[in-house]
C-alpha cells in the first residue's frame, strides 16, 4: 500500500487525498450550522443554485482556475474552501511523516479533521454542533481502546475535560448569570479527553486558555472588542488540542523534567 511507496511519493499521495478529504471537510462547515444533509444533494452554487460539475469540485485547482467566481452567476466563492482543503492537505502530508502507518495516524486525522471543521464553525457561526462532538467522544475512546493514550486515560479525558469546563461555565452563570462558556466548548473538550488522554487535555486547555487571553487581551487594547465580547472559545481549544497532540508528549516531559 502506501508504506510501500518512494517517501516524497507517498507524502504527495498523502496530500491529494487530504485535499479530497478537506473538500468533504468544507461541505460539513458549510452545511452542519444550517441544519442541512452533508451527503446529499451535490454540491451546488451557494448564489444561484445551480449543481457543480465535477471538474468545478476539484480541490484547490478548480478555485484558482476559476478565479474564485461562479461560471454561471459569477457569484464569489469563498476563500475558505481552498483554504480547508490546503490545510486538509497539508496536515494529512504532516501526518504521515510524523507518525507513520498506524492506527495512531488514522485515530489523530480523524481528529484532526474534527477539530478543522469545529474550528471553522466556531468561527464563523459561534456554535460547535453535537453532530461533531458527541459522536467524537465515543469514535475518541474506540481508537484509544487499541492505541495511545489508552482506554482509562481516554475514559479519564472524557471526565476531566468535560467535568472542568462544566464546573466553569456553572460557576460563570452563578455569578454573572449569563452564559459564558456554552455546553458545546464542554463536549468538545470532553472530546479532546477521549482522543489525547487526561494529560494531554489539561495542556490543550491550558494552551486555550492562555492563547484566548492574549487575543482577548489585544482585542480590547486594540479596541476591537469590548470585555464582554464573546470570543469562540472551541477555536482556541482547537488550536491548543491541535499542538497538544502533536508536541504535547515533548512539552510534558520537559515540564516533569523540571520539577
Ligand atoms: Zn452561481
Amino acid at each position: 500500500m502506501i508504506d510501500a511507496l518512494p517517501p516524497a511519493v507517498a507524502l504527495v499521495a498523502a496530500a491529494a487525498f487530504g485535499a479530497l478529504i478537506g473538500s468533504f471537510l468544507n461541505v460539513c462547515i458549510y452545511r452542519l450550522p444550517l441544519g442541512k444533509s452533508i451527503v446529499w444533494p451535490a454540491s451546488a452554487c451557494p448564489h444561484c443554485n445551480r449543481e457543480l460539475f465535477w471538474y468545478e469540485n476539484i480541490p484547490i485547482a478548480s478555485y484558482v482556475a476559476l478565479r474564485g467566481r461562479c461560471r454561471t452567476c459569477a457569484g464569489p466563492i469563498s476563500i475558505r474552501y481552498p483554504l480547508i482543503e490546503a490545510l486538509t492537505a497539508a496536515m494529512f502530508a504532516l501526518a504521515w511523516w510524523y507518525y507513520g502507518p498506524g492506527l495512531l495516524l488514522v485515530s489523530r486525522l480523524v481528529f484532526g479533521c474534527a477539530l478543522l471543521v469545529l474550528f471553522a464553525i466556531d468561527l464563523e457561526h459561534h456554535l460547535l454542533p453535537n453532530a461533531i462532538t458527541l459522536p467524537g467522544i465515543i469514535v475518541g475512546f474506540a481508537f484509544s481502546v487499541f492505541t495511545e493514550p489508552g482506554w482509562l486515560a481516554s475514559l479519564i479525558g472524557i471526565l476531566v475535560g468535560g467535568g472542568i469546563l462544566f464546573l466553569v461555565a456553572e460557576a460563570y452563570y452563578r455569578v454573572r448569570r449569563e452564559e459564558g462558556l456554552g455546553m458545546g466548548d464542554v463536549k468538545m473538550l470532553a472530546m479532546v479527553g477521549a482522543f489525547v488522554g487526561w494529560q494531554l487535555t489539561l495542556l490543550t486547555l491550558m494552551l486555550a486558555s492562555f492563547s484566548g487571553t492574549i487575543i482577548g487581551l489585544a482585542l480590547i487594547i486594540t479596541k476591537r472588542g469590548g470585555m464582554k465580547y464573546a470570543l469562540p472559545f472551541g477555536t482556541f481549544i482547537a488550536l491548543g488540542a491541535a499542538a497538544a497532540a502533536t508536541v504535547g508528549p515533548a512539552v510534558l516531559r520537559w515540564y516533569l523534567g523540571l520539577l
